[in-house]
């Protein structure tokens, strides 16, 4: 497994998410899923629940950073929608929490190998993530635990089943299709730079994330 480099399946991003894509003009929120799955790398992006993780039957939910109960002009707005799990975005309701594309959650946050959680230096940005999300909560640490574990020991004795387990989707969103074509875009060169097109462009997407 020499020179392999083996992602771990809960790190938060370093810095602040920056939009690749500007998706707009579309009244029905909901046309922008295929957006967003790209844009999040297919992850809640407060808990890093991950698609191929979850049995698909209920599909990860679209998130009103500002609540659609407070600002009804930005139901639709792409900047204010994020991907969630339907756990994290159920418990998030009507509250304003830490914005993920203002605050670096890798900063905030951190996640031990026996799943547990904690804000970093007892940051008020990862406690209200904690506190309104129940991260820390016994059944929510204890899976982390467990994937943990087994990634590891997935990555070490069972190679493919590990890529099972840490690949992208494979329905990667053809953001060029006509189906997914906004009225407008402010960010085309974007495109280029999703996974679907990585994937088409031959060895730019790597086999795990
Ligand atoms: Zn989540």
């Amino acid at each position: 497994m020499a020179g392999r480099v083996i992602p771990e399946p809960y790190v938060y991003p370093t810095a602040p998410h920056v939009r690749r894509h500007g998706p707009d003009g579309w009244k029905d929120y909901r046309r922008y899923r295929e957006w967003l799955r790209d844009e999040f790398s297919f992850r809640c992006v407060y808990c890093l629940e991950r698609e191929v993780w979850r049995e698909m039957r209920e599909p990860m939910h679209i998130d009103h950073f500002e609540p659609q109960a407070i600002r009804k002009d930005l139901k639709a707005e792409y900047t204010n929608l994020l991907y969630a799990c339907p756990a994290c975005n159920g418990l998030k309701s009507d509250t304003i929490l830490p914005d993920p594309c203002a605050v670096a959650l890798g900063n905030s946050l951190r996640i031990y190998e026996d799943g547990r959680i904690e804000a970093k230096n007892k940051n008020p940005e990862g406690q209200a993530l904690i506190d309104e999300l129940a991260l820390d909560d016994p059944l929510t640490v204890d899976r982390r635990r467990r994937m943990i574990g087994t990634l590891r020991t997935l990555a070490e004795f069972d190679w493919p089943m590990f890529v099972e387990w840490m690949r992208y989707p494979k329905d990667l969103p053809d953001l060029n299709d006509k189906k997914n074509k906004p009225p407008h875009n402010g960010k085309p060169e974007g495109v280029a730079q999703s996974y679907f097109e990585k994937k088409k462009r031959g060895d730019e997407l790597p086999e795990v994330y």
